[in-house]
């Protein structure tokens, strides 16, 4: 029997940088984007030939940067190289990342036929004035219009990226952002909290004090005003970051969560198999050119995790979860209680309210106010 297998298809290009950004993506011209998918597709090919005997697909993730971004019929062409490669579960999720003002109708179907049965737009905020000071192309309508068009042509399983703690967004306009969510019944939110990565426009302004972050204390109020406005509308906080309407989890997150297998195919892809941890390179040129020229994947770094290195996966990745941490899975999995080497430290956080035991299911979980200080918590775990 063949394994599971997730799939992340990097594409990284944007229409142009937001202020924040630090993923790779790139402006690019048309010319750079057609050379990088003759790349991917024939990365696509030689994964394929090394993993498709012992593995089957069942969650791919189209991301990037700004895949809705590509040339007409580039994501038939790249999804035609997976299923051509590999074994694709009939039932398999399959998620595209888009812009809202990126999206058509054509490219709708396009990605429809391509077998995309879920997408995931960054919304971010609704108030033109931040997205503009985000440096986002698109205005509130353009997301408006991008939902109803999914809508009109049948599709329900949306996503929407929301960004909190970015400098002058108030919880008036994390409650407008809501409320729009709310009004146009998307059944899953992403909320991240505001990372600033030195380099970007947005640490320059900083820097500078042309700009200046929200305190703490403003960012936690604009959370906790989420999880309890999305958990009196129906959602389920089911990871630290992600609420979902009931069945709508995204099934290719949990993996990720889970330490399940993926493969990361394009640019600075990551994956994960069994022990192992690699990475393409993130040098666009090198990675066209190592393709074209070698045919051989550019794997830039690989390493197998030590063991207390999965251990500390194990806490970080779990404890995100609302499920939590199935304990007794992990004393099988490294042959170690995990209560019991860590009385001391369990008991002092479940006494002050960080974490609660579920004695049905063994499980080890944050309450609310331990997600406040996830990071906290998991230092004082690993
Ligand atoms: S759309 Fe996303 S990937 Fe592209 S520049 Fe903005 S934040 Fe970065």
């Amino acid at each position: 029997m063949r394994k599971g297998l997730s799939l992340y298809i990097h594409i990284p290009f944007c229409n142009s940088k937001c202020a924040y950004c630090s993923f790779t993506s790139f402006v690019s011209s048309d010319e750079i984007k057609l050379k990088y998918i003759e790349a991917l597709k024939k990365e696509i090919a030689l994964r394929g030939k090394e993993f498709s005997a012992k593995y089957e697909v069942s969650t791919i993730y189209i991301g990037g940067g700004t895949p809705s971004c590509l040339p007409p019929s580039a994501i038939k062409q790249i999804m035609q190289e997976v299923y051509k490669n590999f074994i694709v579960e009939n039932n398999a999720e399959i998620t595209i990342e888009v812009n809202p003002n990126s999206l058509t109708k054509e490219k709708i179907d396009e990605f429809m036929f391509a077998g995309v049965n879920r997408f995931s737009i960054g919304l971010q905020c609704a108030s033109n004035s931040i997205l503009h000071s985000m440096g986002r192309t698109h205005k509130v309508e353009d997301f408006i219009k991008c939902v109803n068009m999914l809508k009109d042509k049948g599709i329900s399983n949306i996503s929407a990226d929301v960004i909190l703690g970015y400098p002058r967004e108030t919880l008036a306009d994390i409650s407008a952002t809501l409320d729009l969510i709310l009004k146009l019944d998307i059944p899953h939110i992403s909320t991240y909290m505001l990372s600033v990565e030195d380099g970007t426009p947005l640490s320059i302004q900083i820097n500078n004090k042309q700009t200046k972050l929200p305190d703490e204390e403003s960012v936690i109020k604009q959370y906790t005003y989420c999880v309890s406005r999305l958990s009196e509308a129906g959602y389920e906080r089911y990871e630290v970051s992600n609420f979902a309407k009931p069945g709508l989890k995204s099934k290719h997150n949990q993996v990720y969560w889970k330490r399940w297998n993926y493969l990361g195919l394009g640019l600075s892809a990551h994956s994960f198999l069994k022990h192992e941890r690699f990475s393409n390179t993130s040098d666009l040129p090198a990675y066209i050119a190592y393709l074209e020229t070698k045919n051989k994947v550019p794997v830039s770094e690989a390493k197998i995790l030590t063991q207390q290195e999965e251990k500390e996966e194990w806490v970080m990745l779990m404890l995100r979860r609302s499920e939590g941490l199935d304990t007794e899975a992990y004393n099988a999995e490294f042959n170690e209680n995990f209560l019991a080497t860590r009385k001391e430290r369990l008991f002092t956080l479940i006494k002050n309210g960080f974490l609660v035991l579920d004695t049905q299911t063994n499980h080890i979980k944050a309450t609310d106010k331990g997600f406040l200080v996830l990071n906290k918590i998991i230092e004082q775990l690993v």
